[in-house]
């Protein structure tokens, strides 16, 4: 794609003169995007479609996983456009493959510092910095955790803040487990968690569901679900092993009980991810950024939010989306009137249709292959497990699990990287649930590295590509 300005006048490349030699090298962005919600790829699909050019940081760990709270979501079915719902992390694949087929550019990590002190803005991100005409602040907000005194030792031992991504780990099966919070994240999961748990409790603080109706009626109407009205949790017990009961403290009277319950899935609302800007621009008393009413505009010209990070009352994928879009427009206009676009010039008008996502198939005897760098299933772990004489990472996933959605194409990539020289299996532990007992999963992603037969290394969660790569290397024969 060749450069172009959008208007006659030069444009102003000025950089300040704290690092001269090294800024004036660094290309200067038009629009930024931090973070990749619905909000951060609606805008980066406007921008792109302007042929701005915009580069977004999707984030990776701070602030929660690329792709938002959509990604930790089953079914949406109130996202225009899917009659018949469609998954949250599938609907963000799709918003992602729409930004990159028209232009976005997108940089796979966390903003680590963002300076609004100077023109163009300086982000700084893997460490090198990013300099910007235009900023659009798309960082959503976080999962809150209610601080239990044994929260930290139960911590992915019965207690966890997303049942989509652990319902279906082993320790769940046929249990009674709780589900906190009264809105439509609390339950969702309460109804998601019917499938596995043998009885799911709500526990409401209020006397009512904040729920949508739709949503509150499942939950009224489902017979797995018992709902403990004006009830909190103040405590959870175990053994080493695993927690097994909650002590449940009724709001009115203060008396507590113990209830038997293998897991404590939190669904208590979200904070608003403004770390890196909370001092360099205005926040109303929750903490969200302030815009101006109904528009995309902050405190400071040129700085956009969209999404979560400045909705503290409508909050949902549709009304992110159509913030991002306001967000990016409102940039374009900024830049265009200023004279400091710099455009792109589509070599192709009409750029290439994304089509479907592939799916891996589970191999069997007849698909097999030794020397594949990827494949899925109980079968192929096992004959990996014997006869491979490379490094074998062993992914356990689940169906709906957002940050698995994450994962995978990470460590795909990494495998590409070394050529060959490692190999890969994916098992979903709903579909496997004997391997992923076996290999004592207890939740989603789990991430296991074995060489010849011997377990080296184990990680949960996301983690950054650098990570495994560096272990599988070290695994690695020196080269002579
Ligand atoms: P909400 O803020 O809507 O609800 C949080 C719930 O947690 C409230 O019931 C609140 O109680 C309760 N709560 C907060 N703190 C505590 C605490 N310390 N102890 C006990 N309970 C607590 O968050 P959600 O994540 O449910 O939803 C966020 C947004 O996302 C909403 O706009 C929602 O509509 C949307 N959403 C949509 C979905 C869909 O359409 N498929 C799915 C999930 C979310 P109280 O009511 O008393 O304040």
């Amino acid at each position: 794609m060749a450069l172009t300005t959008m208007g006659d006048q030069p444009l102003d490349r000025s950089v300040d003169s704290t690092s001269p030699g090294q800024e004036e090298a660094e290309a200067i962005e038009n629009l930024v995007i931090v973070g990749s919600g619905p909000a951060g790829y609606t805008a980066a699909i406007y921008a792109a479609r302007a042929n701005l050019s915009p580069l977004l940081i999707t984030g990776f760990q701070d602030g929660g996983i690329p792709g938002g709270q959509l990604m930790t979501t089953t079914h949406v079915e109130n996202f225009p456009g899917f009659p018949d719902g469609i998954l949250g992390p599938d609907l963000m694949d799709r918003c992602k493959a729409q930004a990159l087929r028209w232009g976005t550019r997108l940089l796979e990590a966390d903003a680590e510092a963002i300076d609004l002190s100077r023109r163009p803005f300086l982000i700084t991100a893997e460490g090198r910095p990013i300099r910007a005409q235009t900023l659009i602040l798309a960082t959503g907000a976080s999962a809150n955790r209610l601080q239990l005194p044994s929260e930290e030792r139960f911590w992915s031992r019965g207690i966890s803040a997303c049942a989509i991504c652990d319902g279906a780990t082993p320790q769940f099966r046929d249990e009674e487990l709780a589900v906190v919070g009264g809105g439509d994240s609390a339950c969702e999961e309460a109804v998601y968690l019917t499938k596995y748990g043998s009885h799911v409790h709500l526990i409401v603080r209020g006397e009512q569901l904040r729920a949508s109706a739709a949503m509150a009626d499942r939950v009224l109407a489902n017979p797995a679900i018992s709902v403990h009205w004006r009830s909190q949790v103040a405590d959870a017990s175990g053994d080493d092993a695993w927690m097994n009961a909650i002590l449940l403290q009724d709001i009115a009277t203060g008396s507590i009980r113990e209830l038997p319950v293998r897991g404590l899935f939190y669904a208590i609302g979200h904070t608003p991810n403004t770390r890196l800007f909370r001092d360099q621009l205005q926040l109303n008393a929750a903490g969200y950024l302030i815009t101006q009413p109904g528009r995309p505009e902050t405190s400071l010209e040129g700085v956009y939010a969209a999404g979560d990070v400045a909705d503290a009352e409508w909050r949902q994928g549709i009304t992110a989306a159509g913030s991002g879009c306001q967000a990016a427009l409102a940039a374009e206009r900024w830049l265009s009137h200023h004279n400091l676009a710099v455009t792109v010039r589509r070599d192709n008008v009409e750029p290439l249709e994304v089509g479907e996502p592939k799916r891996t198939a589970i191999s069997d005897e007849a698909n097999f292959d030794p020397a594949a760098l990827w494949q899925k299933g109980g079968f192929a772990l096992r004959k990996l497990y014997h006869e491979c004489p490379n490094p074998l990472i062993v992914v356990y996933t689940s169906p709906s699990c957002g940050p698995c959605h994450v994962l995978k194409p990470q460590l795909k990539r990494v495998l590409e990287e070394l050529g060959g020289r490692a190999q890969g299996v994916e098992i979903d532990i709903e579909a496997d649930q004997e391997i992923a007992v076996q290999a004592g999963v207890s939740g989603t992603p789990t991430v296991q590295l074995f060489l010849n037969k011997e377990l080296q290394q184990q990680w949960k969660g996301v983690k950054q590509r650098s990570e495994f790569r560096q272990a599988i290397e070290a695994l690695l024969p020196a080269p002579v």
